[in-house]
Parts: structure tokens; C-alpha cells; sequence
């Protein structure tokens, strides 16, 4: 289970993060979402809410948001947007994002032609923010 592993780093993180700004209590924590990270957000959403019971994070919304893939050509320099990509097709589409490594057998610099770039973006999750309260 992907998710949850991934939604016990992030509680772990956030808490962290919480206690190095001397907060007592999460309230919120926003999450960014590679597009290309194949992950179930509706699976880790669920984790969080049962792992952060009992925790300084039990009251906290966990916020996430979608980070578009992005690329660039390693021959020119060109970087470009998954989505301004307009893949028609739906099959690759799904396949890059259940699969990312497959991204490199469809896609093609739309600058020269280049099958040699690399993802700059859209691969991770990270959080972006987190929000809590100090003393009562
Ligand atoms: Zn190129």
C-alpha cells in the first residue's frame, strides 16, 4: 500500500515541520500532487484522516492540489506542459499516469523532435504549507 506509506510520511513531515515552528496544534496542511506521481489522492486523503488521530494533527484539513507535469529537452532546451501537449488519446493519457516511466515511449520534444528530455515537474509530493496554532 503506496498511499499509505505516503500518508504516514506526510503526517510525520507536517508534524515535524509543526514542531519546529513551536506550534502545538496542525490545523491545516497543503499538499502538492505530481501529476505524474500515480498516486490515489482519494487513498492517502483516507490514510491521513485515520493516522492523524491521536496526534497533534487531529484536527487538521489536509488540502491537496494537482501539480501539471512539465518537461524539458536535454538537445534544446525547450520546456513544455503535459497538458498543453493536447494527447488526444485517452489510452496514453492513463498509461502516463499510471505508469510514468512510459511518459519517454510517447512523447517527443514538440521543439525538435527529441526523445531526450527530462520531467522537471509533476513527479513529486511535497508540502506546500502548513498552518497551526501556537498556546491556547
Ligand atoms: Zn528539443
Amino acid at each position: 500500500m503506496h498511499e499509505w506509506s505516503l500518508a504516514e510520511a506526510v503526517l510525520k513531515s507536517s508534524i515535524k515541520e509543526a514542531k519546529k515552528r513551536s506550534l502545538k496544534k496542525l490545523l491545516e496542511v497543503k499538499i502538492v500532487l505530481g501529476d505524474l506521481q500515480g498516486i490515489e489522492e482519494e487513498i492517502v486523503k483516507f490514510g491521513l484522516e485515520s493516522l492523524k488521530k491521536g496526534t497533534m494533527a487531529e484536527e487538521a484539513d489536509f488540502i491537496f492540489t494537482k501539480e501539471d507535469a512539465a518537461f524539458q529537452c536535454r538537445n534544446c532546451q525547450y520546456a513544455w506542459n503535459l497538458k498543453d501537449m493536447n494527447l488526444n488519446n485517452e489510452t496514453i493519457r492513463e498509461s502516463i499516469h499510471f505508469v510514468p516511466e512510459v511518459v519517454h515511449s510517447f512523447i517527443r520534444c514538440p521543439a525538435c523532435g527529441s526523445p531526450d528530455f527530462e520531467v522537471i515537474k509533476g513527479r513529486g509530493i511535497y508540502i506546500e504549507e502548513i498552518t497551526g496554532e501556537d498556546e491556547e
